[in-house]
């Protein structure tokens, strides 16, 4: 099996304050990871350390199979963060544009033909934005913005998505046509990996849970997260790490 993220020994603090300690998990092609834990628990900041917007203090992650800090194909990851529901008043491009720029980046260093463009179209079509493409982004609503952000990727050919709370602030029902849209891309092969607070959208779609607080609690298959006590113990004050054989 090929290994999109894999993450050994990993620690991170800031400061002396440590926010990852000693994880290992890896993230095979095709998984929908659920990353969960308490507030302040490392997530975002272990989600950073494996697309390489943080160093480790020790140990080593992979994406693709390449070390983080050579990684040098940006374009097969599609990253939606914490702050793209609200503000965004820096983006004064159009949603088309936007999208355009994902494609651009697929294409590198050679020119953006006609059907390059309509690709970023089938994009906009397929995440359901296509009345939108004309809007700037920064007039967009959160969950109309995380779906620009989410063509983007497309248009791009990630195959890697990593959202961050991607509905704090979307209303109920966008918010579970959003995880639709999510469910259809991670089956058309699109591996996903996703930090969620609501617990139950993570189990019911994720096969794959890591469950930290500062260190691992759990990494493996959903049904036997839901069957152990890593939540408690995790989400509790008294808890011990328990180290899963997976
Ligand atoms: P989560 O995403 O689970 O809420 P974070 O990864 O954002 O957790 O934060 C983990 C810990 O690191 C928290 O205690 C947080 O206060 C701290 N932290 C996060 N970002 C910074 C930063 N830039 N500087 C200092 N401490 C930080």
């Amino acid at each position: 099996m090929n290994s999109v993220v894999d993450v050994r020994d990993v620690s991170f603090a800031y400061g002396t304050q440590p926010a990852v300690k000693d994880v290992s998990l890896t993230i095979e092609e095709g998984d929908f990871l659920g990353l969960i834990g308490p507030n302040g628990s490392g997530k975002t900041t272990l989600l950073h350390l494996m697309l390489g917007l943080h160093s480790p203090d020790s140990g080593e992650i992979e994406l693709f199979g390449q070390p983080v800090d050579e990684f040098d194909q940006g374009e097969r990851i599609g990253y939606v963060s914490q702050q793209a529901t609200s503000g965004g008043g820096t983006m004064p491009v159009t949603v088309r544009e936007c999208v355009r720029m994902g494609r651009f980046a697929h294409v590198g260093h050679s020119r953006m033909t006609h059907e390059d463009r309509e690709i970023a179209d089938e994009a906009l079509e397929t995440v359901g934005i296509t009345n939108l493409a004309d809007r700037r982004v920064n007039q967009l609503s959160g969950g109309q913005r995380q779906r620009a952000y989410i063509a983007r990727a497309l248009a791009s050919e990630a195959d890697l998505l990593a959202l961050d709370e991607p509905t704090v602030g979307v209303d109920a029902e966008s918010r579970d046509a959003f995880y639709q849209l999510l469910d259809s891309l991670n089956d058309s092969g699109i591996t996903i990996v996703l930090i969620e607070h609501d617990i139950g959208v993570v189990t019911d779609r994720a096969n794959r849970i890591a469950c930290i607080n500062t260190e691992l609690y759990h990494h493996g298959d959903t049904e036997s997260f839901v069957e152990s006590d890593a939540l408690a113990e995790a989400y509790g004050t008294t808890g011990t790490v328990v180290h899963h054989h997976h």
